[in-house]
């Protein structure tokens, strides 16, 4: 992790009013009220002292990647915020991770969610991941097992399905997410379709779409993300071998 006297709270401070902003008119194009989106701020790699600036200035929502620099950056944070977990959770880690955060994104297998059921002392928030982007390297559940997907992680009360997350392929121009965004949104509603036929009681948990990150966030919002996960925008680059 970098120097954490390097943190420059006039930066972060420009930063999250640009990336407000940008929220803003992506909201107003879309004719969404701001308060239906979120704004997570993805802190992995970056130091305590600018999550605890982001927080003063307002932002409630963070996002960590790893278990044990989330660990080590909770233990230590003063200001109350809200972690969602939004990277790759190996099983034998999930106890760490189950009832420690508001919400954990990357629920995308069985076994996963066997292990977060096991823990549990309360009800577990989640989100199904969904390989929308077809590549190999992100996790998620395949589009069509999702249905049936949701059906095992359901039977379970121990969880419950706030909705899903997916990732765009890298591109430079944002217009290219659109299509894979669009199609979350429709697997999206196609699962709360699902859930009113299968799981009733269950079907108005559904409510997140988590999509969107620094490059695409304002395509994501126009299609319907309810949590966007904004990283670099925020923080500025990712160094992880400082
Ligand atoms: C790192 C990460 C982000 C943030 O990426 P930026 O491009 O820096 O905004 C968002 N989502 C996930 C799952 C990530 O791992």
């Amino acid at each position: 992790m970098s120097a954490s006297s390097d943190i420059d709270v006039d930066v972060l401070k420009s930063r999250l009013e640009e990336v407000e902003a940008r929220i803003v008119a992506a909201c107003e194009r879309a004719g969404r009220r701001r308060d239906e989106v979120t704004l997570i701020a993805v802190s992995k790699t970056h130091p305590i002292e600018a999550i605890e600036a982001l927080a003063e200035l307002g932002v409630r929502d963070f996002g960590e990647s790893y278990v044990q620099e989330w660990q080590e950056k909770a233990a230590e944070l003063e200001e109350s915020v809200r972690w969602h977990f939004i990277g790759g959770l190996q099983s034998n880690k999930a106890r760490f991770v189950a009832g420690e955060v508001a919400l954990i994104h990357s629920v995308d297998r069985k076994s996963l969610v066997k292990a977060l059921a096991r823990r549990s002392d309360s009800t577990v928030d989640v989100l199904l991941q969904v390989n929308i982007s077809g590549e190999e390297s992100k996790g998620g559940v395949e589009p069509a097992d999702l249905n049936d997907f949701y059906a095992n992680v359901v039977a379970r009360p121990e969880l419950r399905v706030r909705g899903v997350m997916g990732m765009a392929p890298y591109a430079d121009d944002p217009e290219e997410a659109r299509p894979y965004f669009r199609r979350l949104r429709e697997l999206f509603e196609g699962l709360v379709a699902y859930a009113q036929e299968h799981a009733p009681e269950r079907a108005g948990d559904l409510r997140e779409i988590s999509m969107g990150m620094s490059g695409d966030f304002e395509v994501a919002i126009e299609e319907g993300a309810t949590l966007i996960r904004v990283g670099s925008a925020l923080f500025g680059e990712r160094n992880y071998d400082a």
